[in-house]
């Protein structure tokens, strides 16, 4: 479980985020919506430790990971899949696999295995370079690639950007599979189709702050998302 209470953050001397708190468990995906500009890739960077943390405090299960390295937060079991999914192009499907084991060690076949079986579109293209797959395609290896790490919490930045519908549904219904297998989950979002069919509880991001949260299905239907973008 992920625990994040008063927490400060920013770039030079621009504050982002003012004094948020969120939870994100198991078996309760959580969506964070806001918008453009509202500090949720912020919010990503300093729950993985790309960049510090001014005040306040970070825990997993427990364990305070406030100043913890991103390589010591990964081995604790978080994983990102960044914004604009970062797969290596000129690199094969499996190669791109592989790297996400990288700070565990060699993948062991049964983790290639569970991954593919998960995706089994990455089996079938695992010799393809990642270049070649479609958007839809690249995030799913995005994510395949981050469940490489064997993560208790997976935050995903925004995975429906540059996606047609059907592609988005594709990432839905992932991310439910690896929700359901027991893995925390939070989801930065602003396509309100991927929220709605993802997300058990919901946070709107506003000032800096957890402005709105509750259960996603009365949060996302209230207007707080709207709202968020007017700035009021
Ligand atoms: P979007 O939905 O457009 O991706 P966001 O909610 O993810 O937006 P952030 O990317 O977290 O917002 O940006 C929050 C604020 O921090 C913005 O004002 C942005 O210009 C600023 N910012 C983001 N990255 C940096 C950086 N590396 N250096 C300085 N300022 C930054």
């Amino acid at each position: 479980m992920l625990e994040i209470s008063d927490l400060r953050a920013g770039y030079g001397r621009m504050a982002v985020l003012h004094g948020l708190d969120l939870t994100a468990m198991p078996g309760r995906p959580t969506v964070v919506m806001g918008a453009n500009g509202v500090g949720k890739t912020t919010l990503c960077r300093a729950i993985t430790g790309l960049i510090p943390v001014w005040s306040g405090g970070i825990r997993l299960d427990g364990h305070d990971i406030t100043c913890l390295s991103p390589a010591q937060r990964v081995r604790r079991g978080i994983a990102l899949v960044p914004e604009g999914r970062q797969v290596f192009p000129d690199m094969t499907v499996r190669d791109n696999l592989r790297l996400g084991a990288y700070l565990r060690g060699e993948p062991g076949p049964s983790d290639l295995e569970q991954v593919e079986a998960l995706f089994p579109i990455l089996a079938d293209r695992r010799r393809q370079t990642a270049g070649l797959l479609s958007g839809g395609e690249q995030q799913m290896l995005a994510l395949a690639r981050a469940l490489m790490s064997r993560p208790r919490l997976l935050i995903l930045d925004e995975p429906s950007q540059g996606l047609a519908p059907k592609a988005v549904a594709q990432v839905a219904e992932a991310v439910q599979r690896i929700s359901e297998s027991g893995v925390a989950i939070l989801l930065v979002e602003q396509n309100m189709t991927l929220a709605e069919t993802v997300g058990e509880w919901a946070v709107v991001l506003q000032g800096g702050r957890a402005e709105v949260e509750g259960p996603a299905s009365t949060v996302l239907k209230s207007g707080a998302v709207e709202a968020s973008y007017l700035g009021h």
